[in-house]
């Protein structure tokens, strides 16, 4: 049995090129579908490798053989033959920023739920471009909510610092989709919160 002891598999952060490219194209009114479905799909992907490593980390998760569900235990073992100590499915999951907590789980969720059903380029543009601007959110009381890192470290390469210079430097225009730029502001002013988490955005920098 090859797969017996066979690793689980995520699926990898999205490359800056095409974000880049994705909100180049945008800004000059011109919807892409192949590129619009190619980003969407591989950010679909990494929303489902987050989820299922957040379901791992809660007690269960699917056989990376067959797909059934497993409940985490210090041995993993499925009906199909497949097992694995969890410190070592544990493993893959560390350093892979793919942990966060139901706020966006939740983000995740619906993007992976609507994503396949939406009909227009702009919606699935809409869609995207909320994704990657979403916020992990701490939860201490209905009074003291507020946005922590961005979620954009989770599905786009890159260190956090690289990253937020990345999204603030990204190219928008008279005619990008309607809904962006207010997306984009909401972003500004959320990472601002934390500003000096963030090398470009720090007041005492050189
Ligand atoms: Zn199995």
């Amino acid at each position: 049995m090859d797969n017996a002891n066979r690793l689980p598999t995520w699926a990898p952060r999205v490359p800056k090129k095409l974000i880049r490219r994705f909100y180049e194209t945008d800004a000059k009114g011109i919807y892409d579908g192949d590129l619009i479905d190619e980003i969407g799909y591989a950010l679909l992907a990494r929303c489902e490798s987050f989820i299922t490593a957040n379901g791992a980390r809660a007690g269960e998760l699917p056989c990376p053989c067959c797909s059934q569900t497993v409940q985490r235990e210090e041995l993993l073992r499925c009906p199909c033959g497949w097992e694995l100590p969890w410190a070592a499915y544990f493993k893959t999951i560390q350093h892979t920023q793919l942990s966060g907590a139901e706020p966006v789980l939740e983000q995740f969720r619906d993007f992976v739920n609507a994503f396949p059903s939406a009909r227009t380029a702009r919606q699935k543009v809409l869609l995207i471009d909320r994704l990657i601007h979403g916020f992990h959110w701490y939860l201490r009381g209905k009074a003291d909510n507020g946005p922590t890192r961005p979620v954009a470290i989770n599905l786009i390469e890159g260190r956090m610092g690289d990253v937020v210079a990345f999204l603030e430097e990204l190219t928008y225009g008279d005619q990008s989709t309607p809904g962006t730029t207010d997306n984009r502001a909401e972003w500004d002013a959320n990472i601002d919160v934390n500003r000096n988490w963030y090398p470009s955005r720090r007041e005492d920098r050189a």
